[in-house]
């Protein structure tokens, strides 16, 4: 860090500055967690300075032959670890992973016949009209995925993602009654809707979902079953979702990120069957430029730790966390959205205590506890103020953290919910800050039992 420090002192100081606030606030966040040293010093490191455009053994550069060990090592880690036929290591992000995922499978189904046996170098070749034409039939495929408000992804069709522009959007929802998917009615949209593409996975959703069920789904109206299990990876990879809510053995493409459950660097990667690879491994083009080497190797570190018998107990006390959580803050008043959890994460509305999300994320940060404001479904407060709060146990749960200590956790959350004060109208004053009071006294007592 000096070395920073000679460089940039306040970058160093912004660098310490966030050890320290991890280290005195409980990380509740659903989608963070605490990677090891051995992924962060994989990632920190002299492969960044690395072109690799292209594929292993398939590069538009000179000098990849590292580059190639360490993705085929990663993809390699990856298949074992999921049990999945093809892995592409390559995508920055959870979101790029989705773009690389929807072109791939637009690439692979779509039909465009002058184009078949043109071949990659050939491509400039077709005219203008058969280049309209190609844009007119990509651009009119139909998705059908998760909505937003029920716990869906930006990227799976968000009016404002780029996702809604790539396609003809439709959503399902969460019934209004019990908050939890329902099949029949899935089922009944996509027969009506046709889509290419049955996308399932969520950013919000405190339940299991059946993949098995969502394939049938998908195969009765010809539809590519996508799952996005960003959340859930290491849930996955820890065998916790086992049988029909195993994504892997359904789903025709399979995309997550590396950061949140599967405790990995900053990253996306894409799983798959065979018959998307070969587009797949067009990343770049498609939707890529060069990859980043020293992400994949930190890649590597984290699914070979996450091929360990620790990590299966890991991920089963991660899901014994959030439902001690949940159960505690249940028991304290506090209403959660469906009763409980299945997995990582839960939802506690808020709303029914008369303050927002927003309300309540600011005032738990001030009392040393981190979480995120969240909607919930058919949330009348909108994305931004919300009604609710996402809490999420993968970190506390990395820490060490039992059973024992989400009772004393959710001690803490109930008392700071309890005690905001709203200053109304929030909605008023603007979209800067959020207005409340909360007591002196609850604040000290609650930063101190998180530093305990
Ligand atoms: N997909 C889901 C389900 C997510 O929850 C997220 C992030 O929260 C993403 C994709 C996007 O990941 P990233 O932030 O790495 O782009």
């Amino acid at each position: 860090l000096s070395q920073v420090a000679m460089v940039t002192p306040e970058i160093a100081r912004s660098i310490v500055a966030e050890l320290e606030a991890q280290r005195t606030h409980l990380k509740l966040i659903a989608s963070e967690n605490f990677s090891s040293l051995s992924v962060q010093l994989a990632m920190g490191n002299l492969l960044t300075d690395k072109y690799a455009e292209g594929f292993p053994y398939h590069r538009f550069y000179a000098g990849c032959e590292n580059v190639d060990a360490i993705e085929e090592t990663a993809a390699r880690y990856a298949c074992e670890l999921f049990g999945a036929e093809y892995a592409n290591v390559q995508p920055h992000s959870g979101a790029d992973a989705n773009l690389m995922a929807f072109w791939a499978i637009l690439s692979t189904k779509v039909e465009v016949p002058y184009l078949e046996g043109l071949g990659e170098t050939n491509l400039y070749k077709i005219t203008d009209a058969q280049w309209k034409e190609l844009k007119e039939r990509l651009g009119n495929q139909r998705l059908l995925g998760l909505d937003y408000y029920s716990g869906g992804h930006l990227t799976h069709g968000y009016r404002y993602n780029v996702s809604a522009r790539m396609f003809d959007v439709y959503s399902y929802a969460v019934n209004k009654e019990t908050g939890i998917l329902d099949y029949d009615t899935i089922e009944k949209q996509a027969m009506e809707i046709k889509p290419l593409i049955l996308l399932a996975g969520y950013s919000a959703y405190p339940r299991k979902i059946n993949f098995k069920r969502m394939r049938e789904i998908a195969d009765k109206v010809g539809a590519v079953l996508m799952v996005d299990m960003a959340h859930f990876a290491g849930l996955v990879a820890g065998g916790v979702f086992e049988g029909e809510y195993n994504p892997i053995p359904y789903a025709h493409v399979v995309t997550t990120t590396t950061h949140k459950t599967l405790r990995g660097p900053r990253g996306g990667l894409v799983l798959a069957k065979k018959e998307f690879a070969d587009a797949l491994d067009k990343g770049c083009p498609l939707v890529m430029g060069g990859p980043l080497p020293h992400v994949m190797a930190a890649k590597a570190v984290a699914l070979k730790e996450a091929l360990s018998p620790e990590f299966k107990k890991y991920a089963r006390q991660i899901v014994q966390n959030a439902q001690a959580l949940a159960a505690g803050c249940q028991k304290r008043g506090l209403e959660i959205v469906t009763g409980g959890t299945d997995n990582h994460l839960f939802l506690i509305n808020v709303a029914r205590k008369g303050i927002t999300g927003r309300q309540a994320e600011s005032a738990l940060r001030e009392c040393g506890v981190t979480l995120n404001r969240n909607s919930l479904p058919y949330d009348p407060n909108g994305p931004w103020y919300t009604s609710g709060l996402r809490i999420g146990t993968p970190a506390v749960t990395t820490l060490g953290m039992r059973e024992n200590e989400m009772d004393e956790i959710a001690e803490i959350i109930a008392s700071v919910v309890e005690n905001i004060k709203p200053l109304f109208s929030e909605k008023d004053n603007g979209p800067s800050k959020a207005k409340y009071e909360i007591a002196e006294k609850i604040k000290t007592s609650s930063q101190q039992k998180v530093i305990e």
